[in-house]
């Protein structure tokens, strides 16, 4: 009988699962004696996992843990089930990872509206002075895009995922090769990846940090693909583009940084170096400065004009001032997790089951319980073109599941869950429903899960603060 047992990882408990997808799935991982939290990214195996898929896996490991500097997301240990012990235990790899417990980065931006000069210049540097770390060892990403820049507790960016890198330089002679294999998603790479000649390494990067700090700035990628078959990207090369919005509400300096960063030809492309060096980029930060309630306010500025956190977390009940509320799951360890950036971002909300931790923002509460809310939940997603399968649900108590999948109007694949659970309001049983995502862009995740709220089936039992 094979086991559905997760092992302790090093004297960390798997405890709630946070992200993943087709080939993995991250939790929450808490060491109760030693008072740490972390993350566990489980990569199963089957016995259809092929040697090729473990060499895979096995180098990426290599590449993760030997890269340490504050915006890397830091790996710290690594146990294997083998599929011999499948009666004990779930077979696979158990990578544990730092707890970005802020989040996806792009899960706080408004579509469209992006995160303004100041918060894009804080965040822009940090990624750009992990990136330099990163080609400094001789390696290149090849995979940067929204969702892998994550946030750690006290808001600090951190690059993740390096299941694409590759070594390029040794670091010994400083030799370089160039790449061959063609991978990342459409709406990042860069134009040279559109033919079958080798490429050179940190160029690639370079486009995909341009293509960063472009939808920070806007709130959504340029282009669905760097080809004359994407109308922006026909416009991007005659430059018409750049009379219309959002490229004509940039400043001129952030708009001749993100030109020298998209540059078509790679050889003439900026270097990270001239990225440092751009007048954008070496005036100093305000926010820096400034503590971590600011930076997390900051942030979520955008959001909160928009009224998606009036949605997000209404205020139902009570809250208790200092956070430590005595039903958390795991008390003496909510500390590490919850501080004024995660609080701040209201990353704890009040479910019937105590105080939750979810680094989500995209979620809402309904005046309906499950039962009901969940078929309203199925219809109108599925009237907006999105694939639902009813889901085993998780450990929590009365809560219900939705498996959902599709396409965003950039043609990535999405995937993810929503999660409803009980609550109690007003004497009467009421839902908190969670959009938790895998897969695809935090961008178009946000997008879909203000359709889903706006939805005419779903709007009428939505509760959103009171604005006085
Ligand atoms: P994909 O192939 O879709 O990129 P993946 O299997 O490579 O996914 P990751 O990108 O490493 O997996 O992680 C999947 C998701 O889990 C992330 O987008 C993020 O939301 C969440 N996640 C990953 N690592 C952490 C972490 N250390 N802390 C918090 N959340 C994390
Ligand atoms: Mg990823």
């Amino acid at each position: 009988m094979a086991s559905t047992k997760y092992p302790k990882v090093v004297g960390y408990e798997l405890i709630q699962q946070i992200g993943g997808g087709g080939f993995s799935r991250v939790f929450r991982a808490v060491n109760i004696k030693e008072h740490r939290v972390a993350a566990c990214k489980v990569i199963v195996l089957t016995p259809e996992t092929s040697e090729k898929d473990r060499k895979t896996i096995e180098k990426e490991m290599r590449i993760h843990s030997q890269l340490k500097h504050r915006n890397i997301l830091e790996f710290l240990d690594v146990v294997v089930v083998e599929l011999k012990h499948q009666e004990h235990f779930v077979p696979g790899f158990y990578m544990l990872l730092e707890l970005a417990a802020g989040g996806d980065l792009f899960d706080k931006i408004a579509p469209d509206i992006g995160v303004g000069d100041e918060v894009a210049h804080f965040y822009f540097n940090q990624l750009i002075a992990g990136m330099d770390y990163i080609h400094r060892e001789g390696v290149c990403h090849r995979d940067l895009k929204p969702e892998n820049l994550l946030l750690d507790v006290a808001g600090t960016l951190k690059i993740s995922d390096f299941g694409l890198s590759s070594v390029f330089k040794l670091k010994d002679s400083g030799r370089t090769r160039t790449l061959t294999e063609r991978c990342g998603s459409l709406p990042y790479v860069a134009p040279e990846l559109n033919s079958d000649r080798p490429y050179e390494a940190e160029p690639i990067d370079v486009w995909g940090v341009g293509v960063i700090l472009y939808t920070m700035l806007a709130g959504n990628t340029p282009w669905d693909e760097p080809t004359q078959h994407s109308p922006e990207f026909y416009r991007y090369l005659s430059g018409e583009i750049f009379q219309e919005d959002p490229w004509n509400r940039f400043s001129s300096e952030a708009l001749s940084l993100l030109q020298g960063l998209l540059t078509i030809d790679p050889r003439e492309r900026f270097t990270l170096e001239d990225a440092f060096q751009h007048p954008w980029c070496i005036r100093p930060s305000q926010l820096a400065k400034q503590g971590a309630a600011s930076l997390a306010q900051a942030l979520t500025e955008s959001l909160r004009n928009a009224g998606d956190l009036d949605l997000a977390s209404p205020e139902l009940h009570q809250r208790t001032t200092n956070g430590d509320d005595d039903d958390e799951d795991e008390p003496m360890l909510s500390a590490a997790h919850n501080t004024q950036f995660t609080q701040t971002l209201m990353l704890f909300s009040q479910t019937q089951s105590g105080t939750r931790y979810t680094p989500h923002l995209t979620r809402f509460y309904a005046s309906l319980p499950p039962e009901h809310i969940l078929p309203l939940t199925r219809e109108a997603l599925t009237s907006l073109g999105v694939t639902c399968k009813d889901a085993p649900p998780p450990a929590a108590a009365g809560a219900l599941r939705l498996r959902i999948g599709g396409q965003d109007a950039r043609k990535e694949v999405f995937r993810g869950w929503v999660e409803i659970e009980a609550f109690e309001y007003h004497g009467a049983l009421g839902s908190f429903c969670v959009m938790q995502k895998d897969g695809g862009n935090p961008i178009s995740w946000r997008q879909l899960w203000r359709a889903l709220i706006q939805a005419p089936l779903m709007e009428p039992h939505v509760l959103r603060k009171r604005r006085a």
